[in-house]
Formats: structure tokens, sequence, C-alpha cells
């Protein structure tokens, strides 16, 4: 690797391209990052991170009505957006800075600048500099789509300007039925924005369990945000500085901020991908192997670019491995199964595993076991809420498959239920666990009476 300027480059650092450089780094390869935005990438600067911190903000509304009935008189509340935004921005600083300190204190030389591939081993610098490389990894993350084009598409912001605006919309019309759309609703209505959520297929949350994505519907519409299915926008016109948005239905809805969240595409666009010989995947990401190696031999490519399961966690853990297989001596292929996922709406999912949809295709028999109840907390506030908590089990091995929650705090039971449906545990291994009185995650070892049972029907 002597003939190298370095032994790694790695374009992009996000979540993946971060962990692979100190990785490698510590196996003792020579690394160089070159990133053209703000070192963290998408889930420190504007996705997982910042969003979490305005979801707690959300929460204090819900937290304010239901404390009256525990006793507490609380003095009118009100809310400044401008001070949340600048306490957000000076964390996200501060996680910025920690990013550039770990890969400092790596040695890993970082350059703020984009950075294109111009053949296998030259990577061109925006500044005009060419490095030459004896690896190179692709970590470019992806981008807000828009969909379909469609008059006055410029008028709409993505979930990247949500992070920035100037102030609180008093009305905002979200369109997309993914977690990005859901949870940018439940922020906004929480914080106090009218909201409507405008999304063109019948259930929100495609992907999800259909009882969860009922269930989550009922939810949001109780809170007061205005769901519209089968629907979309097809017009957003500028009136008097607001906007007037109009439906498929035909109908008029006036907001002060329209948001499209429909989706991300991996970000493939002028990277010299075919002057390296790297080929794109059907998925529209980069095409890799188990090992993330893309058909150019000397290069792979991890996260959000190869749209595989576009999360933190598994961006990390593909960089991660990779540095373990080309730097690390230790060939380590990432397990993409059993991955679990929340979206951070009110009231919160939390899930791992198979659906009911996917058991039913996939397994000979599928048995269901589903609870649903008002939680302890709903009991004094007067909160209209209810819970939902289902098991997925195969019904031969008796293993349990998958586990769906909607409900507070369910994002950190999904988190822990993984541990049990990732080791394989069954129906009894749960059963067998003394529950935790009073929980709500208790339900899940007490769920005794099968709710039903399927089996595969036979193909035609
Ligand atoms: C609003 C939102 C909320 C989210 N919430 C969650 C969540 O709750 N949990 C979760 O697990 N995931 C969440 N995600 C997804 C998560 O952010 C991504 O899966 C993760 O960031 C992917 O990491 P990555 O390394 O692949 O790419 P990124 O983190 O996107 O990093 C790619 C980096 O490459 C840089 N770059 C791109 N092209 C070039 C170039 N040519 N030259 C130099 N630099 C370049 C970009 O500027 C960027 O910094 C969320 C995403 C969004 C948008």
């Amino acid at each position: 690797m002597a003939d190298y300027d370095v032994d790694l480059f790695i374009i992009g650092g996000g979540s993946g391209g971060v962990r692979a450089a100190r990785i490698a780094a510590e196996h003792g390869a020579r690394v160089m990052v070159a990133e053209e935005y703000r070192l963290g990438g998408t889930c420190v600067i504007r996705g997982c991170v910042p969003k979490k911190l305005l979801v707690y903000a959300s929460r204090f509304h819900g937290e304010f009505e239901d404390a009256a009935g525990f006793g507490w008189t609380v003095p009118q509340t009100s809310f400044d957006w401008t001070t949340l935004i600048a306490n957000k921005d000076r964390e996200i600083a501060r996680l910025e800075a920690a990013y550039a300190a770990t890969l400092a204190k790596a040695n890993v030389s970082v350059v703020k600048t984009r950075a294109e591939l111009i053949d296998p081993h030259t990577i061109m610098l925006a500044t005009g500099d060419r490095v030459r490389a004896a690896y190179i990894l692709v970590a470019t993350g992806g981008t807000p789509s828009y969909g379909d084009p469609i008059p006055g598409i410029e008028h709409a912001i993505s979930s990247n300007e949500a992070f920035h605006l100037p102030e609180l919309p008093h009305r905002v019309v979200i369109q997309g039925g993914g977690y990005i759309a859901v949870e940018f609703a439940g922020i906004f209505a929480g914080l106090g924005s009218q909201v409507t959520l405008v999304y063109r297929g019948d259930m929100i949350l495609r992907g999800f369990d259909d009882d969860v994505r009922q269930h989550l519907r009922v939810e949001l519409e109780a809170r007061g945000i205005r769901v519209l299915t089968g629907c979309k926008v097809t017009e957003i016109e500028r009136a008097d500085g607001h906007y007037s948005v109009r439906m498929s239905s035909g109908n008029h809805v006036p907001a002060d901020r329209v948001m499209f969240a429909t989706g991300r595409h991996p970000n493939v666009a002028k990277l010299g991908l075919k002057e390296a010989g790297i080929e794109i995947a059907k998925n529209g990401g980069i095409a890799v192997d188990q090992y993330s190696r893309t058909t150019a031999q000397n290069i792979y490519a991890v996260g959000d670019v190869t749209n595989r399961v576009n999360l933190t966690p598994v961006a990390i853990r593909e960089g991660h491995a990779f540095a373990d297989t080309v730097f690390g001596g230790k060939p380590t292929m990432v397990d993409h199964a059993h991955v679990p996922t929340a979206v951070f709406s009110e009231p919160e999912v939390g899930v791992v595993g198979l659906t009911e949809t996917q058991a039913r295709a996939q397994l000979a028999q599928t048995d269901i076991y589903k609870a649903m109840f008002r939680p302890m907390k709903a009991t004094l506030s007067g909160r209209s809420t209810t819970v939902l908590m289902k098991l997925v089990v195969d019904g031969l091995s008796q293993r349990v498959v998958g586990c769906h929650i909607v409900g507070e705090g369910a994002a950190e039971m999904a988190q822990l239920a993984a541990v049990a449906v990732k080791m394989g545990a069954s129906k009894a291994d749960f059963d067998a666990t003394i529950a935790l009185h009073p929980t709500a995650a208790e339900e899940l070892v007490t769920m005794r009476k099968r709710t039903a049972s399927y089996a595969r029907e036979a193909a035609e």
C-alpha cells in the first residue's frame, strides 16, 4: 500500500463512515475521510438526534395536560420555538465536535470537502486535489426525495429544513406515511400546530404490522392530527404569505408550511461510480455483497447509500464489519435479520421481527397473541389512549418471531425484546419470565391466551 497516499479513503463522514474510519485506523490503516457538509452525517446533524430532541419537547404538552388528574395545577404554559432550536443546535454542534475529536484521536485525517471518484483508486476533491487510495469506502448516505413533480413543489420543505424553521408554523400539511412523516406530525402537533397528514396509501406506516398501523392512526387522530389517506397533494399555491394546498380529492387545505416526507434516495449521483466500475442495484443503492464489497474489488459501500436497512445502528455495524474484514484480518458479515426499529410518534411504536402478514406468508403455522389495554397512567390522567402489544409466534417451533408495541416506552421495550427474539426465545420462555409489576411491559410475559392461529394457505 506504500504506492498510495492513504490505505483507506472514505467518502462521507456520517454514521457508517466515521465508525469505519476509527476502526480501520485502530487496525493500523492510514485513513482519510471527506465530508462535504458536517461531520456526524444525517443521524447527528439532521436525523435521529435532533428529531428525538424535538420529540422530547413535543411530549411536555401531553404531560402538562395529564398532570391535572394527579393533583397538579399547571399554570398557563407557553412554548418558545426559538429557544428549542437554539438549544438543539448547541447540542448538535457539541456532538459534531465530539466526532471530530474522536477521529483526530484515532489519527484519521478529515478533509471538509466533496469527493468524487475518477478511477478505482483515485479520488478528486472539490478543492482540486487528488488522492490515491488502496481501498475506498463509499458512505454517502441518502437524501430526501419529493416524489413526482407537482406545481408549487418548490414551496415544500423536507425534514432537512424542518429542523431550522424560523418559527413554529401554525398550520402544517405533511405529505407522507412513513416514520419521518408520522414523527414530524407528532412533533408539530405536540408543540401546538394544527397538523394534516396526507398519505396516498390507505394505511400509514407501510411495512409495519397492520394492527400497529391501524392502532396508531386512531391514536394520532385522538391527539388532534387530521389523517387523510388515499389522498395526495397535487398543487401548492402561495397566497398572502401562506399556502393553499390542493388535494387529489379536490379540497384545498390552508397551511403555513408544507412538508414532504415521501422517502429518501441513496446519494449515488455524480460520484464517479461508473468510472470506478461500481454498479447500482435494483433498489437504487450501490450493489454490494455480504461483506459490503461493490463490483469494484477495492471499493466498499456501507449505510444508506446501499439502501439495505436504512438505520443508524445498521450503518455503524456495516462500517465496523467492513473495517474488521479489510484491515483487521477478520472477515465479518452483517446479519440484517431482527433489526429492532421504532417510530417516535406520540404514542411511540417499537417493533422487532416479522409482522403477522410476513409470518403468515413464510411459516406453516402462525400463532398470534394480542393485548390492548388502558395504561395505568391514563386511569388518573383521564387520557383516552390504549396500548397495543402483539407477539407473532411460529406455531410449529413456538419461537417468538415478532414483537409489536404501540404505547409509551415502546422503543425501549422493543430494544430488549429484540435480544429475546434474536436469541430465538420461545413463547414458553416469555411465559416462564416473571412479570415486573406494575409496568406495561409485563403484558409481554403474561399473554397466555392465543388470539388467533393460522395455517399457511396452500399456494395456488
Ligand atoms: C429525519 C430523520 C430521522 C431519522 N431517525 C432515525 C432514527 O430515529 N433511528 C435510526 O436508526 N435512524 C434514523 N434515521 C436514519 C439515519 O439517519 C441513517 O440511516 C444514517 O444516518 C445513515 O448513515 P450513513 O453513514 O449511511 O449516511 P449519513 O449519516 O447520511 O452520512 C453520509 C455523509 O456523507 C456526506 N456526503 C455525501 N456525499 C458526499 C461526497 N460526495 N463527498 C463528501 N461527503 C459526502 C453527507 O454530507 C453525509 O454527512 C433518520 C433519518 C432522518 C432523515
